[in-house]
């Protein structure tokens, strides 16, 4: 009687899920495993947490689907809170399980408590087996090694267009068979001691979290609206639900793959239309892929104020009052204010606002980008490490840009993108009354 740990991270879902699809095959148990990581909640160097409120509720509710789908399968989740060195441990020791299945990291903390469990599991002769499973490509696919992809999108994109294919979808299992089945509640909201934020009319989408909501989204957009035919123009727009595919909440809790986005794509343009757009939602996700894997190859160099660039001009600065008035929306910038008060009301700013947001604290208020970084990464309800990071050191110019250090122009952004205030009258009502 084999029994295996599938100890689920930001792969909350059972389809396309390589991690629960090897250990079933591999397995005559298994037992589905989650840890809150408590460290996420407290405060970090740059004085902000690991994760937020939007974050963790749509956490909560991504791991009561996940709950509820396997039951539905005959199995059911343990969900613990704590170290998750230590109740990995636990949960292995309670069952008696002989292996440990799990997703690859390339964020650095999640890469550590990887390599001690491995290593604390390997004096007992118990194996930890990881897979890349949250992005596009698999590294396996690439071709190449990881430290031979080249720094620029453009070339790691056209090769990897060229010479590799993305695969099939795994499919659901149809059983979870599980040793016993248990019913550890979730906890509530309540128990992390958040101040508890009413939904915010104005938001543009209402995110709820789960693979049965980001499956149903990516229909909604897709086929449902069609709003994919006209992407590639309205992905900039700062208001609206379906200017761009606001899948990047599922995308980063796992509750779904990036390949069934594509494979819905592709399944789009054969019924329906193939254009520029339909291409575009694909480029995208391959900018997500493009920075995990920088992150895998460049590893720490991200989290450091020189980034991948080393000793190059960097922003050193670091001052309060500048960054608490730049995270509350008081910058007097009224379109830099207006998103930074979209991202604390909602969880969410879209990318064009991201850019020039993070551009401004850069360059305008000549702040450490890392500070910036870390305010996203407790604010945002799609807070993804390499995206994140890899983004903000861009912008910072110490990442991938080839082209430097350049600054966003907030004035014309505005005006490009803004023109007639309707974005900016939508977040600061009051300043234009
Ligand atoms: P769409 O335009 O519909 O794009 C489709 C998908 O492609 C997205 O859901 C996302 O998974 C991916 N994608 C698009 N643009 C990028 C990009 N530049 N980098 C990586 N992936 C991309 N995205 C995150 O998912 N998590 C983050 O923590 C994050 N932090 C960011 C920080 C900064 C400073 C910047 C400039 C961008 C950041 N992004 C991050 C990327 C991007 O802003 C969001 O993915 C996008 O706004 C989400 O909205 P959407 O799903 O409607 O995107």
């Amino acid at each position: 009687m084999k029994r295996g740990i599938v100890w689920f991270k930001n792969d909350l879902r059972v389809g396309d899920n390589i991690v629960l699809n090897q250990a079933l095959l591999n397995c005559d148990q298994v037992i589905p495993f989650y840890c809150i990581n408590a460290s996420a909640y407290k405060l970090n160097k740059f004085g902000f947490r690991g994760m937020g409120f939007f974050r963790t509720q749509f956490m909560l509710e991504s791991l009561r689907d996940l709950d509820r789908i396997l039951q539905k399968l005959g199995g059911c989740l343990i969900v613990a809170y704590g170290n998750p060195i230590d109740e990995i441990i636990k949960v292995v020791n309670d069952y008696g399980a002989s292996v440990v299945y799990t997703m690859e990291e390339v964020g650095y903390d999640e890469i550590q408590i990887n390599m001690k469990v491995k290593k604390i599991l390997k004096e007992a002769y118990i194996e930890f087996i990881t897979y890349s499973n949250s992005t596009l490509y698999r590294e396996g696919d690439l071709n190449m090694e990881v430290y031979n992809i080249s720094d620029v999108f453009t070339e790691f994109r056209k090769y990897i267009e060229r010479m590799s294919k993305v695969e099939e979808a795994i499919s659901e299992p149809n059983h979870i068979p599980v040793p016993s089945k248990v019913n550890i509640p979730i906890p509530g909201i309540d128990f992390f001691g958040f101040q508890i934020v009413e939904r915010d009319t104005r938001a543009v989408i209402d995110f709820k979290g789960g693979e049965s909501f980001g499956l149903e989204r990516i229909q909604q957009f897709i086929f449902g609206t069609r709003a994919i035919n006209t992407y590639k123009q309205n992905r900039n727009a700062l208001l609206g639900e379906n200017n761009s595919s606001k899948l990047s909440p599922w995308l980063s809790m796992g509750c779904i793959s990036p390949r069934q986005v594509y494979h819905e794509v592709k399944k789009y343009e054969k019924e329906f239309v193939s254009n520029e757009s339909t291409y575009w939602l694909i480029f995208e996700l391959l900018w997500r892929d493009f920075f995990w894997f920088m992150m895998k190859k460049h590893k720490h160099l991200y989290f450091l104020k020189e980034g991948i660039k080393g000793n190059r001009k960097t922003y050193t600065s670091y001052n309060q009052t500048i960054l608490n008035n730049w995270v509350s929306g008081e910058t007097e910038n009224d379109f830099i204010d207006a998103n930074m008060i979209e991202l604390k009301q909602t969880g969410f700013m879209s990318n064009r606002g991201r850019q020039n947001v993070a551009s401004f604290l850069c360059h305008n208020l000549n702040m450490d980008w890392r500070y910036g970084a870390a305010y996203f990464q407790e604010a945002l309800i799609d807070f993804d490490v390499s995206s994140n990071w890899c983004n903000w050191a861009y912008i910072a110019g110490v990442g991938n840009d080839p082209r430097g250090v350049r600054t966003f122009n907030i004035e014309k952004q505005s005006k490009e993108y803004d023109s007639n205030y309707e974005y900016r009258k939508h977040w600061l009502i009051d300043r234009f009354e």
